[in-house]
């Protein structure tokens, strides 16, 4: 099988957003609980295809944009231009100077909500064609006219076109160089100029472009919740590592069973599972299964939350608690919070991490095991 082609995408964020009221650029303003810009990096940083994402900004917005996306993958950030066409041609001329790429994806900040689908859907149309587009029908009746209605204009044949837009690399490197014309309305229509053909693929209503103030009302209402709780108990004994949250914890004794035994990562593992109601970590991991034996627990987690971002669902947030009397839990509290946010890829702020004894009292507080309870909270939003 041929090696999969390096892909690259690259945001543009470089507006001054003056057309949205307020002094925040539209791409750093907040949108379901998040700067705009962050859902579409995050979206395409997680996107198994997609090998880098470059972000064009404006000057001066560089702290800004680092803010917007800390604790996500570093950004590489370069600096736009004047126009749309021009951000998009120094992005592409920076990946350009990184060399070995072979198709590239250009999306607007402004677009924030994109499916990983819509990605893999371009992506597959790249094997056919130098570039494709999403593509949505046109519902409404179109008209010309001014105040008063005159001719409506047939709607059959006509299409909403959307972004990540998706190019073969040097096809549109070259469509960038060579242009001659007046400001083209998107990639697209460049790569066409040039003659060369480009698909369209099923869009996403999700991803309607943030245009105007009042597109920011209402989108903070999750359209679905669902919860989960999970509980994990391991025997502490010598001779084995001791793992809590993905850290490994200097100690004197070790948890023993499933995989590593990360118990609170076992924990957290079955409420994300469980608030899809997808069943148990031994259901998709069996402890029979001697593949497992002694593997590392990200894996698990990591599945479970791809599990429930197919669905459609992110984070809203998790809580673990880690049930023991030794060892002590306070100093490695932010190392167990940054390790579950990166193996779940969402912001450190959504997820916390707690500790507590149970006064001497039972198998945890005669030091026989630890448990670990967590629940996890997912949210829906288009
Ligand atoms: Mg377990």
């Amino acid at each position: 099988m041929a090696s999969r082609p390096r892909t690259i995408a690259l945001i543009v964020a470089a507006g001054a957003g003056s057309r949205m009221g307020g002094d925040i650029p539209k791409q750093f303003r907040q949108v379901r609980g998040q700067p705009m810009l962050r859902h579409s990096y995050a979206a395409l940083t997680q996107h198994p295809e997609i090998d880098a994402v470059f972000v064009a900004i404006a000057d001066g917005q560089e702290a800004d944009a680092l803010s917007a996306l800390e604790g996500l993958p570093s950004p590489k950030l370069v600096s736009g231009g004047a126009t749309r066409r021009l951000s998009v041609r120094h992005g592409l001329e920076a990946i350009a100077a990184g060399g070995g790429v072979d198709q590239v994806l250009i999306h607007d900040a402004a677009r924030p909500f994109l499916h990983a689908d819509v990605i893999s859907r371009l992506t597959d149309a790249l094997r056919e064609a130098p570039g494709a587009v999403p593509a949505l029908p046109v519902v409404d009746s179109l008209a010309r006219g001014e105040a008063v209605l005159a001719d409506t204009v047939d709607r059959e044949n006509l299409w909403r076109i959307q972004t990540p837009q998706a190019f073969r690399f040097d096809a549109i490197l070259a469509a960038h160089r060579g242009w001659s014309g007046d400001e083209p309305t998107d990639d697209a229509r460049m790569l066409m100029t040039a003659g060369q053909e480009v698909r369209m693929v099923q869009g996403d209503e999700a991803l309607a472009k943030f245009t105007f103030a009042s597109d920011f009302a209402g989108h903070d209402m999750p359209i679905s919740t669902r919860s989960g709780s999970g509980f994990d108990v391991h025997r502490l004994v010598p001779g084995e590592q001791l793992w809590l949250c993905g850290i490994r914890i200097p100690h004197h004794l070790g948890l023993s069973g499933h995989s590593d035994a990360d118990v609170a990562m076992h924990a957290l593992t079955d409420a994300t599972l469980g608030a899809m109601a997808l069943g148990d970590i031994g259901d998709h991991f069996p402890p029979s299964d001697p593949q497992w034996r002694g593997a590392s627990s990200d894996r698990f987690l990591a599945h479970a939350m791809k599990l429930a971002r197919d669905a459609g669902y992110e984070l809203a947030n998790c809580d673990v608690t880690i049930i023991c009397e030794a060892p002590k839990i306070g100093p490695h509290k932010a190392a167990m919070r940054a390790r579950l946010a990166e193996i779940m890829t969402v912001d450190v702020a959504s997820i916390s991490v707690k500790a507590t004894t149970t006064e001497m009292l039972g198998f945890t507080g005669r030091g026989e095991g630890i448990a670990a309870q967590a629940v996890a909270t997912l949210e829906r939003r288009c």
